[in-house]
């Protein structure tokens, strides 16, 4: 079976339901849009675990995700819906491209959080975008755009105190929202050490994919060594 799209960390397939999707988490991890890249062997396997868990503990705080099941080691059922070509990034931490494009120390905590917009296009690099160019491109419209700052400040709070609980800090995240065929706005795509900073609360030690990224330290323990201080036992 083909799948329908093949990304750098997932493929989706169709299922027998139109309004359902399966995702299999693979093993590959690209930085630098993709000049970078490697395989390790069981990301995927933990990258599905987590990001399962994390759209449960969303679920339960009332944020609308696609995420219906996680079904095998390797796979979820999702609902079906249309990307929004947008990275939503929100930041509570100066950190990567908001430290060098602002000249802003790494590490240097922001008053309040900030939410940042790129086009997700690899062609262009994703760059950063504002609202006017987001209605110049007709990517979503005000009341759209405005919806996706509220539910990512929500996530923002939720996963704050969620990490908060176990040790370890929120620098900051990527998140990507799709809409349903009924124009219901979904989160979508995944949540996982990939997609997120994680810094243990007390040494600032890296527990995401800036040790790939960096060349810092070996990815499978530390997405492991994240797994095991999140309960082991997640899903
Ligand atoms: N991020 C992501 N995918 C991207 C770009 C960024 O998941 O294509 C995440 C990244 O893991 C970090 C946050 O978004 O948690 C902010 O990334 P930043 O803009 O600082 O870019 P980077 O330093 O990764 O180039």
């Amino acid at each position: 079976m083909q799948p329908l799209y093949e990304g750098k960390a997932k493929q989706l397939y169709a299922t027998q339901d139109q309004d359902v999707l399966r995702i299999v988490y693979k093993d590959e991890a690209t930085a630098f849009n993709g000049e970078k890249k490697a395989e390790f062997e069981g990301k995927g396997i933990l990258n599905n675990e987590l990001t399962s868990h994390f759209f449960k503990v969303l679920h339960e705080a009332g944020i609308p995700t696609h995420f219906i099941e996680k079904t095998s080691e390797r796979e979820q059922l999702v609902r079906r819906v249309t990307i929004i070509p947008l990275e939503v990034v929100v930041r509570n931490i100066a950190a990567g491209s908001m430290s060098k494009r602002l000249g802003i120390a790494e590490g240097t905590p922001l008053e309040t959080p900030i939410v940042e917009y790129y086009y997700k296009d690899d062609a262009l690099g994703d760059p950063l975008l504002t609202l006017d160019h987001i209605n110049l491109l007709k990517i979503a419209t005000s009341e759209e755009v405005a919806q996706l700052a509220a539910y990512a400040k929500r996530v923002n709070e939720v996963l704050i105190a969620y990490f908060k609980a176990n040790g370890i800090t929120l620098v900051d995240f990527k998140l990507e929202f799709g809409k349903t065929s009924g124009g219901d706005i979904l989160l979508a795509d995944e949540i996982s050490p990939d997609t997120c900073r994680l810094w243990d609360a007390e040494t600032g030690q890296h527990l995401d994919k800036d040790v790939f990224r960096r060349g810092i330290g070996s990815l499978i323990d530390t997405y492991q060594s994240l797994f095991d201080r999140l309960g082991g036992k997640l899903s």
